[in-house]
C-alpha cells in the first residue's frame, strides 16, 4: 500500500479493511495531518506521505521517515504502519527530557512522554528533514560554543550526550557500523535538537483534543515554526 492517499476518510477505510486497529489508525491520521501541518507553513509545494506496511531496512523500528528524490522515486515522508503501536508504546514510556532544558534536575523530576507530545515532535523532526535537504543549515555539536539561546545550547548539548549513549548502547548490542552510521549521523543530530526544542514548547500541553485546537492558536504556532526552521549562528 506504498502510495500516495488523500483524503482521512479513504485512509481509515483503506487501514480498517487491512484489519489496522481503530487506536492505531488514529494515530496515523494525527500523525499525517501533523506532517502535512508542519510541511505546509514551511514549503509551498507539498509532497506525498506514503504509508507503508513493510517497515524499513535502515530504520527497523522508526515510525516515519523522510526521503529525498532519487532516480528511483519522488521525494516523499512515509509512515511505517507497523511500527506505529510499537514507537508509541516505547516512545511513552519515555520521559520527557525536555524539562531537563527548563530547570529541572533530574531524569527522576520529569513527567512522561504524552501522546501528544511525541506525534508532535516526530512530525517536526520528518519536517525539518526537508528543510535540511532544501535550505537550512544544520545545527552541530561545535554551535555549543556559539548559539546564543541557552535553551537551544542546551539542546545541543543533550543531543550530544544521547548520541554518545546510543552509540555505547547500539554497539554493546552488536549493531552494524552501517545501523549506527544511519542513526548518529549530522542530519539526525540537526533534527534532534530540533526535536528535543518542540518537545519542550509542547509539553504539558493537551492538544491533539477534538481539532489540534493549540494548534490553531496563532502565538503557539509562530513559536513551533520558529523552532522548525532554526539556524544556527554564521
Ligand atoms: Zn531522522
Amino acid at each position: 500500500m506504498a502510495k500516495a492517499m488523500f483524503t482521512s476518510k479513504d485512509i481509515r477505510a483503506e487501514l480498517a479493511r487491512m484489519g489496522i486497529k481503530k487506536g492505531v489508525i488514529k494515530i496515523i491520521l494525527w500523525l499525517r495531518s501533523l506532517i502535512i501541518f508542519f510541511d505546509s507553513r514551511v514549503f509551498s509545494k507539498p509532497i506525498p506521505i506514503r504509508l507503508c506496511r513493510k517497515t524499513s531496512k535502515s530504520y527497523p523500528d522508526d515510525m516515519a521517515g523522510y526521503s529525498q528524490k532519487t532516480k528511483k522515486h519522488e521525494e516523499h515522508y512515509i509512515i511505517f504502519i507497523s511500527n506505529v503501536n510499537g514507537f508509541m508504546r516505547h516512545e511513552c514510556r519515555l520521559k520527557n527530557i525536555a524539562n531537563l532544558l527548563v530547570g529541572k534536575s533530574s531524569y527522576e523530576d520529569c513527567p512522561y512522554s504524552s501522546k501528544d507530545e511525541v506525534l508532535i515532535r516526530i512530525a517536526a523532526h520528518e519536517v525539518r528533514h526537508r528543510l535540511q535537504y532544501h535550505s537550512t543549515k544544520k545545527f552541530y555539536r561545535r554551535h555549543i560554543h556559539s548559539v546564543k539561546h541557552p535553551f537551544l545550547r542546551e539542546a545541543i548539548r543533550w543531543v550530544g550526550l544521547l548520541f554518545k549513549e546510543d552509540a555505547k548502547i547500539y554497539r554493546e548490542k552488536g549493531k552494524s557500523q552501517k545501523f549506527i552510521c544511519h542513526r548518529i549521523n549530522p542530519l539526525e543530530f540537526d533534527a534532534r535538537v530540533i526535536e528535543c526544542c518542540i518537545a519542550a514548547a509542547v509539553q504539558g500541553k493537551e492538544i491533539l483534543g477534538k481539532d489540534i485546537h493549540l494548534l490553531r492558536n496563532r502565538r503557539f504556532v509562530k513559536k513551533l515554526l520558529l523552532i522548525l526552521q532554526a539556524k544556527p549562528p554564521v
